[in-house]
């Protein structure tokens, strides 16, 4: 399986030259330009690392890393050309896994991205957390965004991934509208009729009939639960 990384540079000759060095290397690679870019092709394609430049345009690279720890665990390392100690320490302690300076020497880059991939998957082998969700044909990895069947990405909004996500975390326990609501969005007063909308959505994608579903099924009169297949 090929490594992703994301690339969040806004120098395009450097994103571009980093790039290189690891597309060389069998690594897949997406560049993104801003951190707010970054965020949303995080959540479209994944990735096993992030390379984050720290002065972007827009959101800063450390305000990306607040928020992206948020939701993922995924190891980053931070490239920057401020040089002070205090740079570095505030990035090591937002989250960052490493810091790298600028200038650097493409390979030493790559180096440490090799590394930390290594050490990342080693950790994901004995952490639960980590570990991906298989269903039927599919394949859906908690942290980094990513649902596949049979290998082949299935294109899912964050917020369908996320309802998707909780419900295979919780697999065989039924939960209200209003549950999902309050777990996905983080607050009880939203519009509890859209958790329909979305398990509607996420049918048409995962289900081979919607109308009659065999892993997000509907409890009539409660909710809504999840049957990974191996349970029923
Ligand atoms: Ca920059």
């Amino acid at each position: 399986v090929k490594a992703r990384v994301l690339i969040i540079e806004d120098e395009e000759a450097l994103a571009d030259l980093i790039a290189a060095y690891l597309a060389k290397e069998g690594v897949d690679v997406a560049i993104a330009h801003t951190a707010e870019d970054g965020q949303s092709l995080f959540r479209e394609r994944g990735a096993d690392l992030i390379v984050l430049d720290v002065n972007l345009p827009g959101m800063d690279g450390f305000e990306f890393l607040a928020e992206f720890r948020a939701e993922s665990k995924v190891p980053v390392i931070i490239v920057s050309a401020r040089e002070s100690d205090e740079d570095i320490i505030m990035g090591l302690s937002s989250g960052a896994d490493e810091f790298v300076t600028k200038p650097f020497k493409p390979r030493v880059l790559v180096a440490r991205i090799r590394a930390l991939l290594r050490r990342s998957r080693m950790a994901g082998d004995s952490l639960p957390s980590t570990t991906s969700i298989r269903f039927g044909d599919f394949t859906l990895e908690p942290e980094n965004y990513h649902l596949a069947r049979d290998g082949e990405r299935v294109s899912l909004s964050t917020r369908e991934f996320e309802v998707l996500r909780f419900l295979a975390l919780n697999p065989g326990k039924a939960f209200t509208p209003a549950d999902i609501y309050q777990e996905v969005w983080g607050n009880e007063f939203g519009d509890v009729s859209a958790i329909a909308v979305y398990v509607r959505r996420i049918r048409s994608k995962i289900e081979a009939d919607p109308k009659n579903p065999a892993y997000l099924q509907t409890i009539y009169g409660h909710g809504y639960r999840f049957n990974s297949g191996t349970d029923s």
